[in-house]
């Protein structure tokens, strides 16, 4: 296709939104996917996607639309991730675009991520086209909202698309927009190839696909490239677009968007941000990367039965063949054997990777309670970066700690700006400065330790402001802090699994409400477990299990079978989510308390 007629735009948005419903009309309008075949959100095709509501991945996808002047356009477009935890997709994304549509709904207005978002497509000189959602709804404020692109966004709002992915209005518009508003993409066709990576994914019979967005030259089946970066040879098995299910093509040319088959068995081999080049007469520089998504959180994850840490470790490396942000490394506890130590985007990207190891692998597992990355600088000069709290140094060998601290920014309305300064300096949070964007809407910055964000701030963020807030955040630097290692005992021994890294005028709280949550999970057992919380061998607090007096079977007077059988299978159904630590069985929540503390 000529470039003159080709349009590569990405959907960008704050989560609910509407970007996935709008795509799934726009792949309706152009006719790229029958009525017939239509399901909602169609573009999110992990099970949890769908089950969630939520996008995980950007999804590219090619349609052809023939506009107003007659002329048939080829638009690659992207459906991106809302959730902070996957920004990183979204930029990836972005490098592929020369425009984005910038989706606010109508009702809800700008809010943390459509700032997060509209900066992140900013930074990289893409045309934005705003576009105001879901207008059907009667409580609907356009004018409010467009008010908001433009204070808080510095985004010319006069012409802003108002549409409906419910109704369809206004995506017509939309198509139209895209036409006129953004530029086609600009490259040399007679040039080396030059093709950006912005995504890989491991196909089980094709091997690893590459979605590639070709900056100069062309590409076809049989071309031998090379990775400038990893330095990788392939041979292109096959090169195609997805309508959204791929479809071979004689080539990729010059700015167009498409995917390419590489007959690899490693998508490490294929890291997205590398530049495809010919393998002769190509380019050694590569094209500029993006940034690379960092872990903010760590957690332990342990097979529940000790037989299943094979199956585990090869779970974790075929999720990371599309998972380039997930890191590892294998951590041995003396409370829960062997297992693994895994870096996550965020506490919704760990739980989705929990949830897929345990539905798509059928694993049972363990996780501990979730850690940031702490700067260890010891006595002796060196600095180690602890991940576990069961690696912390011993105390006479530390100088002292740091901790990562993120920039977050909240939107509210101004009703609610004393509830979030109380819970947000609770969670030691230092306020930077806050700006009206509209009567309706103040816009707070933050710092803040991420230790503070993974327990349970948003959650309570929502539930004091009603569900109005939304939060963004990013890394800001690291900190000095008064932390110290928080242990927690199980009859007299220290079990590491349980152990966490606390501010120091918090610990006295902590560990004593823990140990009262762990008195109430903690099932009784044949014997008295005591449960103390401790730190440097100096208890804080205490609690106790008491000792269960009857067999439950005593109950059912021997005579009732059926009754009898159901029982016993509800206790093995509860034994799944509990790991026996010495003598005592402990469940899953139990490591999970940590998080719920407040
Ligand atoms: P995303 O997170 O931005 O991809 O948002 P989704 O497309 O998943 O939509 C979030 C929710 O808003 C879903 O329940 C949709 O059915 C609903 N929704 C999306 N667009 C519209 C709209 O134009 N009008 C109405 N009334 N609801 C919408
Ligand atoms: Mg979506």
């Amino acid at each position: 296709t000529d470039p003159k007629f080709i349009r590569n735009f990405s959907i960008i948005a704050h989560i609910d939104h509407g970007k996935s419903t709008l795509s799934d009309r726009i792949l309706e309008l152009t006719g790229t996917v029958s009525q017939r075949d239509m399901e909602e959100q169609l573009l999110d095709t992990m099970d949890i996607e769908r089950e969630r509501g939520i996008t995980i991945k950007s999804q590219a996808v090619r349609v052809a639309y023939t506009a107003d002047d007659g002329q048939e356009y080829q638009f690659n477009l992207i459906d991106t991730p809302g959730h902070v935890d996957f920004t990183y997709e979204v930029s990836r994304s972005l490098a592929a675009c020369e425009g984005a549509v910038l989706v606010v709904d109508a009702t809800q207005g700008v809010e943390a991520q459509t700032v997060a978002n509209a900066m992140m497509a900013m930074n990289a000189d893409l045309e934005i086209i705003p576009l105001i959602n879901k207008i059907d709804l009667p409580s609907a404020e356009p004018e409010r909202v467009k008010g908001e692109i433009e204070d808080g966004l510095a985004i010319v709002a006069d012409d802003a698309i108002l549409a409906s992915g419910k109704t369809g209005v206004g995506v017509k518009d939309l198509l139209e927009a895209v036409v006129h508003l953004i530029p086609s993409p600009e490259g040399n066709a007679e040039g080396p190839l030059r093709a950006l990576i912005f995504d890989s994914y491991f196909d089980p019979y094709r091997g690893v696909v590459a979605l590639v967005r070709v900056v100069d030259g062309s590409i076809k089946k049989g071309d031998e490239v090379r990775l400038v970066n990893a330095g990788t040879e392939i041979l292109v098995e096959e090169v195609g677009a997805r309508h959204p299910k791929e479809v071979a093509l004689p080539n990729l040319s010059v700015g167009e968007v498409g995917y390419l088959v590489t007959g690899l068995k490693d998508v490490s081999q294929v890291r997205v941000g590398d530049t495809i080049t010919s393998r002769v007469g190509g380019v050694t520089e590569p094209l500029p990367g993006y940034r690379e998504a960092k872990p903010m959180v760590y957690t332990g994850l342990f097979p529940i039965e000790s037989d299943q840490f094979e199956a585990l470790k090869e779970a974790l490396e075929k999720l990371s063949l599309n998972d380039p942000a997930l890191e590892w490394e294998m951590e041995n506890s003396h409370a829960l054997g062997f297992g693994f130590r895994v870096g996550f985007l965020g506490l919704l990207h760990m739980e989705v990777i929990k949830e897929r190891l345990e539905r798509e692998f059928g694993l049972d597992l363990i996780a501990t309670a979730p850690s940031v990355e702490y700067h260890v600088y010891k006595t002796n000069k060196e600095m180690v970066s602890v991940h576990s709290p069961q690696d912390m140094p011993d105390p006479s060998e530390i100088d002292h700690i740091e901790e990562p601290y993120l920039r977050a920014t909240i939107m509210i309305p101004p009703d609610y700006v004393g509830a979030v300064m109380e819970l947000t300096v609770a969670h030691r949070g230092t306020f930077k400065t806050m700006n009206y964007i509209s009567p309706t809407t103040v816009e707070q910055i933050w710092e803040i330790p991420s230790s503070e964000l993974i327990l349970d701030y948003f959650d309570q963020l929502k539930s004091r402001t009603k569900g109005y807030a939304s939060l963004d955040y990013e890394f800001d630097e690291y900190k000095p802090g008064s932390l110290q290692k928080l242990d927690i005992l199980l009859s007299g021994k220290p079990i590491d699994a349980l152990s966490f890294i606390v501010h120091k005028d918090k610990a006295y709280d902590r560990g004593r409400v823990l140990c009262e949550k762990l008195k109430d999970i903690i099932p009784q057992q044949m014997f008295e477990v005591p449960i103390q919380a401790a730190v440097g061998g100096r208890v804080l607090a205490r609690q106790t299990v008491r000792a269960k007096r009857k067999d439950v079977l005593a109950k059912c007077y021997g005579g009732d079978i059926s009754r009898k059988r159901k029982l016993l299978e509800k206790q093995k159904a509860g034994k799944k989510r509990m790991k026996a630590i010495g003598n005592v069985e402990v469940p899953q929540e139990a490591f999970m308390a940590i998080l719920k503390v407040d």
